[in-house]
């Protein structure tokens, strides 16, 4: 059994904080200024251009991939790190077309992400090959799958509302019918068990700096299917992805597996703060989290609506239903949430009107549970959400 008030004392939170948005930006591990502090000092400053050898730089997008491989279920050697999301999803989006020549419709669902949309739609402009986008509502995606559908691109958990797809199902039946599957688990990832390689899902993408805590501006990681990897070209077509990339040679030839789609340098300083910020899985089990994350979850939902009658539910009832978030609609959401922040309870919010909640175990209990319960209670009892300071909107919200 993981040992949560050990993974809590890895954690650097500002005191009297409650932070329930590790879902947004996760916090900062405590062995990461150090470790960032060494990459500067000592690998930089020091080993100047030798460390790309000596201090494994460039090896960390692969021996990051192999840490972040057991969480999302698959094996080393076919996850890779780098670059953002944006770029992973594309990545993966242009090679599952490739595959797919004679069919012309990607499907996704109409709550994803806008990013990840926005990939297929300009991707789609780029090739002008008449393929289209199809975004049902998320509880309608499988009647929507057909032999005409190239790909099937979802994130397994909804940002807003926490809804959480059903992988396996939607898997099983998009291969059933010979579909590309993307599996976007940007809300996922160090929030709940993947089975990626059991699902046999064909790419699984994700970013580090939410459930990963790698920090503002860590890098994406990028997962491709064993047996599929070495049958993609890759669109984004970098020299660090070539098979040997100091050979400098002009014609391209793509490195092994799943390491063709690294594309250009690597964010050593990024890299390094996601490396300490791994450490916790030496001591946490996904399944653990997850099964804590769910009783948390539940008493939040209790309290919230045992004490805020101005508060609806957004997320599933059903904890299987549900990411590692927990949202509620208010109209006045926005200064709701600076009303809470303002006391120390930190979430955040969503337009039109959801406050999210970010659940997670490894730095979070019932006590920050409670608190924000009272907190919530307290700011909409007494309308203290009603003041002008809490209703100007910020550029992140
Ligand atoms: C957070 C998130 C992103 C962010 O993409 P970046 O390129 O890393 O900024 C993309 N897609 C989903 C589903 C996300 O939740």
């Amino acid at each position: 059994m993981t040992d949560f008030a050990a993974t809590r004392a890895m954690f650097d939170l500002p005191v009297g904080v409650a932070y329930l948005d590790g879902n947004s930006l996760g916090p900062m591990a405590r062995k990461v200024p150090d470790r960032v502090q060494r990459a500067i000092r000592e690998e930089w400053g020091e080993g100047l251009i030798a460390s790309w050898n000596d201090a494994g730089w460039m090896a960390l997008p692969d021996r990051l991939g192999d840490r972040i491989a057991p969480l999302i279920g698959v094996s080393p050697g076919t996850v890779t790190t780098g670059d953002t999301l944006s770029i992973k999803v594309y990545q993966a989006l242009a090679a599952g077309l490739a595959l797919k020549p004679g069919r012309r419709t990607i499907l996704s669902d109409s709550g994803n992400f806008p990013t990840d949309l926005y990939m297929v739609e300009g991707l789609i402009r780029t090739l002008d090959r008449g393929h289209r986008l199809k975004t049902p509502p998320p509880e309608e995606v499988a009647d929507h799958l057909s032999e005409d559908v190239a790909i099937l691109m979802l994130t397994e958990v909804d940002y807003r509302t926490g809804r959480r797809h059903d992988m396996a199902d939607l898997v099983a039946r998009a291969r059933a019918l010979g579909i590309v599957t993307i599996w976007d688990v940007a809300h996922s990832a160090g929030a709940l068990p993947v089975d990626a390689a059991r699902t046999s899902v064909d790419f699984v993408v994700g970013c580090t700096y939410k459930f990963l805590n790698s920090g503002p501006g860590g890098p994406a990681f990028i997962h491709v299917r064993e047996g599929l990897a070495d049958r993609i070209e890759p669109a984004l077509a970098g020299w660090l992805g070539h098979a040997a990339p100091f050979d400098f040679d002009t014609a391209y030839r793509p490195a092994d597996a799943v390491r063709r789609l690294r594309v250009g340098t690597p964010p050593v300083l990024q890299m390094a703060a996601l490396d300490a910020a791994m450490d916790v899985w030496d001591i946490a089990s996904i399944h653990d989290v997850r099964a804590r994350a769910l009783e948390l979850s539940e008493r939040l939902i209790a309290g919230v609506e045992a004490a805020c009658p101005g508060l609806a539910l957004a997320s599933p009832r059903e904890g299987a239903r549900r990411g590692s978030q927990v949202s509620f609609r208010h109209p006045r959401g926005y200064a709701v949430m600076q009303a809470l922040i303002a006391r120390g309870v930190v979430g955040d919010f969503r337009a039109p009107d959801i406050l999210r909640f970010g659940i997670t175990p490894l730095y979070l209990g019932e006590a920050e549970i409670d608190r924000c319960v009272a907190t919530l209670a307290e700011v909409l009892d007494r309308r203290l959400w009603d003041d002008p300071a809490y209703a100007a909107r910020a550029a992140v919200t």
